[in-house]
């Protein structure tokens, strides 16, 4: 017997690490539907629409957890390339998204254009694709506008460069505070469960009671 209400979604996904910084561009989707979405896409489009076509998914929206260039470099590029729609970060980075194109000339990267989002996220949004539904957690300190997606069904969340294995975000841009990092992770992302995984903008995933019990910038010992 099954039942609507039953139906856990599956969800399926792929890094594809774009840009000099290798940042984890993901590719996300629900197994049920093929419906997906690409979390920061910073660059290198081709490699991305290469794993789309691999997946054999159907993209229908863009997710962004923050604006800065290695996250954010490919956005415009792609939606206009997919017709679909943006969606975050929050708006506190509007000045990184009004400046994609000077900050992506400093690293060399062509192609990179000036953008708004379709629609700015604030804590307490929900956004989905398919059955996957994520709530949206602010988490300023790396830069302002940072967001967490974060699913409770999986126990799963996606932290962009908020926390990372065995570090944190940067703090010395422009907007960033490293006592408003520490707080958003130890108000929002500490209490989310030490069994919740979680992907990064930058090298590999980890867990929150992993990065709990060893983080050196939790622990007090960085
Ligand atoms: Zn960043
Ligand atoms: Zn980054």
């Amino acid at each position: 017997m099954t039942d609507e209400t039953e139906h856990k979604a599956q969800a399926g996904g792929t890094i594809i690490p774009v840009t000099l910084f290798q940042q984890n561009c993901m590719l996300l989707w629900d197994e049920a539907t093929r419906q997906a979405v690409v979390i920061d896409p910073g660059g290198d489009v081709p490699l991305i629409l290469d794993a789309i076509a691999k997946a054999n998914v159907k993209v229908e929206q863009i997710w962004l957890t923050h604006g800065h260039i290695d996250h954010v470099g490919g956005a415009d590029e792609l939606r206009e390339t997919l017709k679909v729609e943006i969606i975050g970060p929050h708006v506190a980075d509007t000045f990184l998204l009004e400046h994609v194109e000077d900050s992506g000339a400093k690293y060399g990267m062509t192609g990179t254009r000036n953008f708004m989002p379709d629609r700015w996220l604030n804590e307490g949004d929900t956004v989905s694709v398919g059955g996957l539904t994520f709530d949206v957690l602010h988490c300023p300190g790396h830069s302002p506008g940072s967001v967490v997606y974060y699913s409770k069904a999986m126990k799963f969340a996606h932290v962009g460069d908020v926390l990372f294995a065995g570090s944190i975000g940067r703090t010395d841009f422009p907007g960033g505070s490293h006592e408003t990092l520490i707080n958003s992770i130890t108000t929002k992302l500490l209490p989310l469960g030490d069994d919740v995984g979680f992907i990064c903008g930058h090298g590999p995933g980890s867990s929150i009671g992993q990065e709990r019990m060893t983080n050196p910038f939790l622990t007090g010992e960085a």
